[in-house]
C-alpha cells in the first residue's frame, strides 16, 4: 500500500469514527436507536476480522504482529486492546493487559482469564 492511499484510507476511518461520535453525542434518541441497530453489529464484525487476523497461530503466537526475529506471544495489542474496551470494566488502557501491562506489574494474562 503506498502512502498515499495508506493516508487516505486513515483519514476515512478516523473521520467515519468522528462522525459517529458526532451522530451519539447530538441526535436525538430514536436516530440514536437506528444507529445502534446497524453500527454496532457493523462494528462487532469489525472486531471479529481483526481479532481473527491476530489469532494465535499453531505456536501459540500472533502471524500479524510477530516479525522475523522477533515472535509475539498471543495475546498481542490487538487482544489486548479489545479486552480494555470491550470488556474491562472501565475501558480504559491504563488498565490495560500487554507487555505494558506486565511491565508495570500489572498481570497481562491473568486479565484474560478472568471472568
Ligand atoms: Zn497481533
Amino acid at each position: 500500500m503506498d502512502e498515499c492511499l495508506a493516508s487516505t484510507l486513515d483519514t476515512a476511518v478516523l473521520e467515519r469514527l468522528e462522525y459517529l461520535d458526532r451522530l451519539v453525542s447530538k441526535s436525538d434518541e430514536p436516530s440514536r436507536a437506528s444507529l445502534a441497530k446497524t453500527e454496532i453489529t457493523r462494528l462487532a464484525d469489525a472486531w471479529r476480522a481483526l481479532l481473527k487476523l491476530h489469532a494465535p497461530n499453531e505456536h501459540g503466537r500472533c502471524s500479524e504482529c510477530s516479525g522475523w526475529l522477533r515472535p509475539r506471544r498471543h495475546p498481542c495489542t490487538v487482544w489486548s486492546t479489545a479486552y480494555q474496551h470491550l470488556i474491562a470494566a472501565d475501558g480504559s488502557p491504563a488498565a490495560g493487559a500487554g507487555r505494558h501491562a506486565a511491565a508495570a506489574g500489572r498481570p497481562a494474562v491473568e486479565m484474560l482469564g478472568a471472568s
